[in-house]
């Protein structure tokens, strides 16, 4: 349980960084995953590793300026995960007590 745990947290520490700079690289491919899409995955990741189970993200709201955001919670105790694919300068992509906190409903 332990090195699974481990071995979790290194891929989504990996998939962090690859935010950004993995969507530049596959623009020429026929699978382009949309910078929204990437930070979906990495908000769902992220919150299943602390043991929420999420329900599916809400269609994006764009903005605009080209801004999207979309939301989801958790199924088990209702933790919000948030993802923006523009930031205020004070905020991050990925926000929301699911991806801050662990699952309230879970043992861990
Ligand atoms: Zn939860």
């Amino acid at each position: 349980m332990n090195k699974e745990r481990s071995d979790s947290v290194n891929e989504l520490r990996e998939k962090m960084v690859s935010i950004g700079t993995d969507t530049d690289r596959k623009t020429g491919g026929c699978n382009i995953m949309t910078k929204l899409d990437a930070l979906r995955k990495s908000a769902r990741e992220c919150a299943k590793w602390r043991g929420h189970e999420l329900s599916r993200f809400s269609p994006a709201e764009v903005q605009s300026t080209g801004r999207q955001q979309s939301f989801t919670s958790c199924l088990e105790c209702g933790a919000m995960a948030v993802v923006d694919t523009q930031p205020l300068p004070n905020g991050i992509d990925i926000s929301g007590r699911a991806v801050a906190v662990g699952c309230k409903k879970r043992k861990t």
